[in-house]
């Protein structure tokens, strides 16, 4: 699989007629304004310098509702990204946006301007939390969106979030399974935050809502993660980008919020597979995985070969091209 360098445009809240009850584009974005014509190509600019000329690069558009806005306005943006696919200084053009604006004369216009991911942030595939959410689309809008997308032959991404309002393990898992249905090419899995001056912060100031704690949050993912790897989803994303409010908790309330959340979860995935290895305290054992895998089978600050070595004489990894993913095995030396 290629690797991206990926060129984030943020679109914040241009498009967006009323906000999810845990949204606020502007703290979680960190800008106050969509950025204009000329100062994306500005952004672009400024990120290409840090790129080898040798990688990949996406020009993505996130936030807000890309499709939302005019034709012109979409127009306007992507002419810039056109602009740097077609002098090869980009490969791909991405972008998110809301089911509810997904139509075919949209997606031909996408399609003229060589757009080749469309993220759909979906959220949750259970009526109760879809609702509650305030996403103010349906199921069936997410089903039909995604339908149409594939037809025009774009990848899809379906974005989900973990711990809204009425949520649970049980229902995420199957908006889980659900976007593997409806044939995602990749997915971001994101957990519910409560953040300043959003109307999930006055539910939780009035004891309406609880958020997941930090240990919840990585179990849930976990599990989520598993799935969509086992049905060969990518995962793009899990947990939310650390904003400098988020990191310095200056915009976050309450909310299972961790700058290495990542880590913790494929911590939490490789813990389970290596505690079903026969513990042997005067063995030494031998674990072979990817090289992509070997920093998250250690875990995040080693916690799994501290782990191991509780329950081992000595502990040794080694990498192994042929191994993808979560593949692994092990030998165990009597010492
Ligand atoms: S659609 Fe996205 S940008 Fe718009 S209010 Fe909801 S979460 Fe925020």
């Amino acid at each position: 699989m290629k690797n991206y360098y990926t060129i984030p445009i943020f679109i914040t809240e241009k498009a967006c007629p009323f906000r999810c009850i845990y949204c606020n584009q502007y703290k979680i974005a960190n800008r106050l304004a969509a950025p204009t014509a000329e100062e994306t190509k500005q952004i672009i600019e400024t990120y290409l310098k840090t790129i080898p000329s040798d990688k990949h690069t996406t020009i993505a558009f996130f936030g807000g509702s890309f499709t939302g806005m005019s034709i012109e306005e979409q127009n306007q943006y992507l002419s810039v990204a056109e602009y740097y696919v077609k002098n090869g200084k980009a490969e791909k053009i991405q972008l998110s946006t809301r089911p509810d604006y997904i139509s075919e004369s949209i997606l031909e216009n996408l399609k003229k301007y060589g757009v080749k991911t469309i993220e759909l942030g979906a959220q949750s595939l259970d009526e109760t939390v879809l609702k509650l959410s305030g996403r103010r689309h349906t199921i069936a809008d997410v089903e039909k969106a995604s339908a149409l997308i594939k037809s025009f032959g774009f990848d899809l991404g379906l974005q989900m979030m973990i711990g809204l309002p009425y949520d649970t393990l049980g229902k995420s898992m199957f908006t889980a399974q659900k976007i593997i249905d409806l044939k995602a090419d990749n997915t971001r899995i994101y957990p519910t935050l409560v953040i300043k001056d959003t109307a999930l912060a006055a539910w939780w100031k009035e004891g309406k809502y609880k958020a997941l704690s930090l240990q919840e949050a990585v179990d849930w993912c976990a599990k989520i993660y598993l799935l969509f790897i086992n049905n060969r989803v990518q995962v793009l994303r899990v947990g939310l980008h650390p904003s400098e409010g988020l990191i310095s908790r200056q915009d976050l309330l309450d909310g299972p919020f961790h700058v290495s959340f990542k880590e913790l979860v494929l911590t939490k995935i490789w813990k389970e597979k290596l505690l079903k290895i026969p513990e042997n305290k005067q063995g030494k054992l031998l674990v072979r995985v990817s090289p992509q895998a070997v920093n998250s089978i250690i875990g995040y600050k080693a916690e799994n070969k501290k782990l191991l070595k509780t329950r081992f004489a000595e502990v040794q990894f080694v990498t192994d091209e042929q191994k993808e993913n979560f593949d692994f095995d092990y030998q165990i030396e009597e010492k």
